[in-house]
Order: structure tokens, then sequence, then C-alpha cells
């Protein structure tokens, strides 16, 4: 679907206006190269610009206004970059403090396996002043039942969910995963609200996917492309016939320059939820998911 046929979907002439949206998960640049040897050095921040900018320019088209880069830090997280590309396009990009536990750990720093929920807390407290302001919390956690270092991440995540009001962005394993995050979040006396389930498309089971809309949280389903379009779709309309399509989140988790690959490798763009997927779906959900929710979720 070309930008005409979306904008006369959304009920509007052509020439007006398409509607506020918000990718709530989507990656600029991303280095699986592991915590023990990530540096700086490993990329151009130059090449990557030149290779982003006009993907991130794609979306102007289609009224995005702000992405959310979920890159961690030890990931490659880069804010100065981001800041560079966001000032160039004109949509605001978000970056996030917090450490991806998932994939057996390997993108922990030596210092996550000894300090405790509190002192990691305040590393990223800390962070959440600094003159980038990351706006949101961002981390990772295996498959449930969690390990003692996973629990540690999610209770660090909701302690500076508390003391600075930013949403917990978590990637996820599996529903199991999600409901344990879940209590401790609770146990630290912070709204389901500022959870989010990140990659609750990875959960076949949809009870699972009730369970925590039902109990306030967000659940994303994130990693909407051309092989997957068919679940999501699922997904989306599952807890929409249930009446929770205010606690559901939609997104790529597209992009990205692959750091160690020629050229950055293949770099997805950010449309294709807007060509392809929109259309999908009951048109009075689109400002809905796209701009109440992600706004409701994350701040405005
Ligand atoms: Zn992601």
């Amino acid at each position: 679907m070309r930008r005409r046929e979306f904008l006369s979907l959304l009920g509007g002439a052509a020439s007006a206006s398409p509607i506020d949206s918000v990718l709530v998960h989507e990656h600029v640049l991303v280095d699986f190269v592991g915590a023990d040897q990530i540096s700086p050095g490993r990329y151009d921040p130059k090449e990557v610009f030149r290779l982003a900018k006009p993907k991130i320019e794609e979306l102007k088209q289609f009224g995005c206004r702000r992405l959310h880069d979920c890159t961690p830090n030890f990931l490659g997280r880069d804010p100065e970059l981001l800041a560079r590309l966001s000032d160039a396009t004109g949509i605001q990009i978000w970056s996030n403090t917090g450490l991806y536990g998932a994939a057996n750990h390997k993108y922990l720093p030596e210092y996550a396996k000894t300090e405790t929920p509190a002192q990691l807390a305040k590393r990223w407290l800390a962070e959440t002043r600094e003159s980038w302001h990351p706006r949101f919390i961002k981390i990772g956690v295996n498959r449930g039942p969690l390990n003692e270092l996973d629990r540690k991440l999610i209770r660090a995540a909701a302690i500076t969910s508390r003391e600075s009001g930013l949403t917990i962005a978590s990637h996820t394993g599996d529903g199991a995963a999600a409901l344990e995050q879940l209590e401790i979040v609770t146990d630290e006396k912070v709204a389901p609200v500022k959870f989010v389930w990140v990659h609750a498309q990875n959960e076949r089971n949809h009870e699972l996917h009730e369970k925590i809309a039902r109990a306030g949280a967000w659940v994303e389903f994130d990693g909407i492309g051309p092989k997957t379009i068919e679940f999501h779709l699922e997904c989306v309309n599952f807890l929409r016939a249930k009446g929770l399509a205010r606690r559901t989140l939609i997104s790529q988790d597209s992009g990205w320059y692959h750091v160690g690959e020629p050229g950055g490798g293949e770099f997805r763009g950010y449309t294709y939820l807007y060509s392809d997927f929109l259309s999908r779906i009951e048109p009075a959900q689109i400002p809905l998911l796209m701009w109440e929710n992600p706004r409701a979720a994350f701040g405005m």
C-alpha cells in the first residue's frame, strides 16, 4: 500500500495529513560482539548516520513523530548518534537506560553479576540525569523460570522506574517470564502500567497475553514483518476481542546497522507496518495502537 491508500484508509483525502504515530520498538544499530569486547571504535558513526538517515526520513510521509531505539548499553547503544539522526530528520528518537540479560547474559558487563539491584538502579538513575536523557528503561531477561541474575535486572528496573517514573520495556523470553517479572514489579510498588512485555509474540499462548494485559501491563507485539504478519494480526485481534486493545502495543523491531558486517549488512527499513500491516486491522484501532497507547505507555 502506498501513501495515498494509507491516507484514504484513515478516512481523509490523500491531501490530508497522516495521523501522528510512534514506533515503540526499533533499532538503529546493534553490535552482537558481547560485553567483554564491545567498544565505540568498532564502527564508523558517519557511515551509520549516512545509511540510517534516509530510512528514518521515509517515516515522515506516514506521520511518524517518534521512534524508540531499543538497543541497550553494551549492545551498541549510541545516544550521540541517535541525537544527530533526530536533529537531521525531525523525528524524535528516544534512547534508554538498563542492561540486557537475554541470550544467557552474554551482553552483561561483569559488574552486573556482582552488584545488588539497588546498585544497578543507582547507575541507571545516574544516566537519567545525563544530558541525553534516556526516556525509558530497557532490559532483557531469559525464559522463565527466571534465574537470579534475570530477577535482579527486573528488580533494578523496578527501582529505577519507581524513582524516575520511566517505563520498563523488557525483552522477555516467554509468558512465564512475563508473569514472574510483573510480580517483582508490583512487589517493588511499581504499577503494572509501567511494565511493557516486549516480544510478546514469542509466547504462542494467548491466555498469557490476556492475563498480563488484564493485570494492567502492556503487551507488545513487535517484530512485525512479512514473515510474521499473520500471527501478529491474530495477537492484536485476540486482545481487541477481549476488550484489551488499550493494553496493546505494536512495532517492528526493525533496522538495523549490524556492526561487524560489511557495510552494516542488511538494514531493513521502518515502513512495513504502515505500508502493509495497518491496512489489515480495523481503521478505528490505528490511532489507538499508533499514537494513544505508545504515549500512555511511555509518556509524551
Ligand atoms: Zn529489539
